[in-house]
């Protein structure tokens, strides 16, 4: 009897594998399927995009004398929409070619940060911020990802300050339960609770473009690097205090 329980255990296990490798699959290729959609609505819809703010330019140029100030702005307008929405695709295709990814490489998160804070010069002494970074890891890690991780969370923690105040950021790094969790803090406008989910969806913002520059990218971005080291991306904050990003890299 023993026997038989044992096979039938096997079999119940053997299923939920199977139905788990079967599920597992379908999501692959549906994430494969959406990365090949933003792929192509990036690049290829590129082109008529630069078709259309060329001969807007051309138009302007030729037709200067004779454009009242009403139709020039017009066609200002036109080439400010153009420039932006080719700012987006171009986020995107970054965003889509993310996963196409290379070695695992050993990585200093110390230099990594110093790099960022140097290429980040002139926003960081324009705005006063000032960065405490504790001492971090050495970890294996795509090195390319993880500054642009580093480099976006920096830049939001400076973005999002709060009028008036000079932002005040740490970076620091903790092993908690064999896993190195990161964490970006700042002293800035904060996020509500109900949102910090939805920040890290692609083209999600909270703001508008005239009170916080942006294209939504950024969060989503860094969602994907995180996930592509396995680990995971979430923020704790107090709206009008302050947001702390957290990160894992399981490698
Ligand atoms: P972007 O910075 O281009 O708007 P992101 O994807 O980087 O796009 O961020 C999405 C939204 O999350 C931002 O528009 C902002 O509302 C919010 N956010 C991100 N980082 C912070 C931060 N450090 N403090 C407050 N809000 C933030």
């Amino acid at each position: 009897r023993n026997m038989l329980r044992g096979t039938v255990q096997d079999i119940t296990e053997r299923k939920i594998a199977e139905e788990t490798a079967r599920k597992f699959a379908i999501l692959e290729s549906k994430s494969k399927e959406m990365e090949q959609f933003a792929y192509i609505a990036s690049h290829d819809l590129r082109e008529p995009l630069l078709t259309i703010k060329n001969y807007v330019e051309l138009f302007s140029d030729e037709y200067k004398e004779k454009l009242d100030e009403e139709s020039a702005e017009y066609l200002h307008r036109i080439t400010r929409a153009a420039v932006r929405m080719d700012e987006l695709m171009r986020g995107l295709l970054d965003y889509s070619r993310l996963s196409k990814i290379k070695e695992l490489q050993k990585v200093d998160c110390n230099d990594v940060v110093n790099q960022v804070i140097a290429d980040l010069n002139s926003l960081i002494s324009n705005s006063h911020a000032k960065i405490t970074v504790d001492h971090l890891p050495v970890l294996m890690a795509y090195p390319l990802e993880i500054k642009q991780l580093f480099q976006n969370l920096l830049t939001n923690a400076i973005k999002f300050r709060k009028q008036g105040v000079e932002p005040e950021i740490r970076i620091s790094a903790q092993k908690l339960k064999g896993v190195w969790t990161f964490k970006i803090a700042d002293n800035g406008i904060g996020i509500r609770p109900v949102d910090s989910e939805k920040i890290f969806g692609l083209f999600q913002r909270l703001h508008n473009r005239n009170e916080y520059p942006g294209s939504g990218i950024g969060l989503a971005y860094c969602k994907k690097i995180v996930e592509l080291h396995h680990g995971s991306i979430w923020v704790e904050s107090t709206p009008g205090a302050g947001s702390s990003f957290y990160f894992t890299i399981i490698t």
